[in-house]
């Protein structure tokens, strides 16, 4: 089954802190990748901005090492690698003063999509923005591209998106949430909309509960400053698990385009019912043996930031109203995996006698790792001893469906930025989403801090606190195992 790669116009990106992690671990070796499929155009230019004293050739060498460490090796193809680093250019700006920009000016090409990816702190956007403008480098066509963390509650989130809107209209404005990019997380449209099996059973009638786990085994060494600051409710759920939860809620759009599906996902923000603290379960991992625990890696002996949530939302609307959505995340967990579950409910009755009427029906969307789908079933137990039920799998994982293309599932940001040069916004949060996720998260940050709760301590390479189980016992029902498996 071959894919059909059709190049995208030719372009100028522009990314400043080109020399930075994302800009290697991620924008880069994508934007390789959409070149070695042939989606890249030829006459693509891409300028790496940053504060290091680089030229063109230093840069480049910068570049070509990023490829190697982020780049699996069957992709790398040594005369690829060339031809693409020479469509990479370097220049030294600084985002607050004036070096740089006049040369910026001049760099960027009259006639080609010009595209402009923040990949700096938030701080910087501001100083940015202003520049750009200033030295009339964007028209009236040029996208910018900004990253999470957008805001630190609903205040800055606000100031945020006007420092923006001062100088770009939010059709230019393409705000990343990686989680939108993966394969997966489209297939959850396609299999929602695309079909007629399962959309007259999403609704609560027919749906008892969905869970939405990200677990990671990691803990936040290395990235603590931050995520001190953040923890799991701002880091995840305010923004991935929102998301993810908004497409699994929203009403079809009646097409499949930016606005329209954009204009879904806020009515579902906006229909979430504040979450009630004993909805909640806040966590954070302690120390095991020689497992360092959460205050040991951020270097803050008396933090309180969770590691762990685990909360159980409602969304009030004619659709969902009695069906909740349980939501868990958390750092230093048994097993990486983030996965939607659809737990529907079991037939009214049994015809089978004594056996209970389970039907076992779950669709499982696996975001990672094996990304894929399955739909348990019941069926009969083959063979005598009467009749038996039992839940088999119907897989659909994309490995197994579509050979090896299958497997090789582009990275999210391949799709993303592809999709900026496409100027198609449908898999980027608007500005009013962001606000109405931080409308409906500042409260529950609030109410914890308000009341001095502190997060439960759990075990690394758990399944988070005790508590988090009872959320879903004391209603009679249970997370699902956190697992590699599928
Ligand atoms: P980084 O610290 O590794 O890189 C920052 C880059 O900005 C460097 O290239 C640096 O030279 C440049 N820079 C700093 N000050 C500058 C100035 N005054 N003028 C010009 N350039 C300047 O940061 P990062 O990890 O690459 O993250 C960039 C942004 O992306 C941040 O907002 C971060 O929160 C976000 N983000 C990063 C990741 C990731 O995987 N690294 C994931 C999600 C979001």
């Amino acid at each position: 089954m071959a894919s059909r790669v059709i190049p995208v116009d030719p372009f100028d990106l522009v990314i400043f802190g080109g020399t930075g992690d994302l800009a290697r671990r991620k924008i880069l070796p994508s934007l390789y990748r959409r070149y070695r499929d042939g989606q890249m155009p030829e006459d693509a230019r891409v300028i790496g901005c940053a504060r290091a004293e680089l030229d063109d050739r230093s840069y480049r060498e910068l570049v070509r090492a990023a490829l190697e460490e982020f780049v699996a090796k069957r992709k790398r193809d040594p005369e690829m690698i060339d031809r693409f680093l020479q469509k990479i250019s370097y220049i030294r700006l600084d985002a607050t003063g004036t070096v740089g920009w006049k040369e910026l000016a001049k760099s960027v090409r009259k006639g080609v999509i010009r595209a402009f990816y923040f990949s700096v702190g938030p701080g910087l956007f501001a100083a940015l923005a202003q520049h750009l403008h200033q030295y009339k480098i964007t028209d009236a066509e040029a996208r910018i591209v900004v990253e999470k963390p957008f805001g630190h509650d609903l205040k800055s989130a606000r100031e945020l998106n006007s420092v923006l809107a001062q100088s770009f209209d939010e059709r230019h404005i393409y705000r990343i949430d990686h989680y939108l990019g993966k394969e997966t997380v489209q297939n959850l449209m396609a299999v929602r909309f695309g079909n007629i099996l399962f959309e007259p059973l999403w609704n609560a009638q027919y749906v008892d509960h969905i869970q939405i786990t990200v677990a990671e085994t990691v803990g936040v060494a290395g990235r603590g400053g931050y995520y001190d600051k953040a923890g799991a409710m701002r880091d995840m759920v305010q923004n991935h698990m929102m998301q993810l939860l908004c497409l699994i809620a929203m009403e079809p759009p009646s097409v499949f385009d930016s606005d329209a599906v954009r204009d879904e996902k806020l009515k579902v923000i906006r229909a979430l019912d504040p979450v009630a603290p004993e909805d909640l379960v806040r966590g954070q991992y302690r120390r095991e043996g020689d497992i360092p625990s959460y205050q040991e890696d951020v270097g803050n002996p008396d933090s309180t930031t969770e590691s762990f949530v685990a909360m159980e939302v409602h969304v009030s609307n004619w659709r969902w109203t009695g069906t909740p959505f349980y939501l868990r995340t958390g750092k230093r967990l048994r097993a990486r995996e983030s996965e939607i579950a659809i737990m529907f409910k079991d037939p009214p009755h049994s015809i089978f006698g004594r056996q209970e009427a389970r039907s076992g029906n779950v669709l499982v969307i696996r975001l990672q790792p094996n990304e894929g789908m399955v739909l348990n079933v019941t069926i009969k137990e083959p063979g005598p001893g009467g009749m038996r039920l039992i839940e088999v799998p119907l897989d659909m994982s994309f490995a197994e469906a579509l050979g090896e293309e299958g497997a090789d599932i582009p990275d999210a940001y391949e799709r993303l930025i592809m999709d900026v040069i496409r100027g198609n916004q449908t898999l980027f949060m608007r500005g009013d989403e962001v606000e109405a996720a931080w409308a409906w998260t500042d409260p529950i940050i609030n109410g914890w801090e308000e009341r001095g709760d502190l997060p439960l301590p759990y075990d690394p390479f758990s399944s988070g606190p005790e508590d988090a189980l009872m959320l879903m016992h004391r209603k009679g029902r249970r997370w699902r195992e956190i697992s590699d498996d599928l």
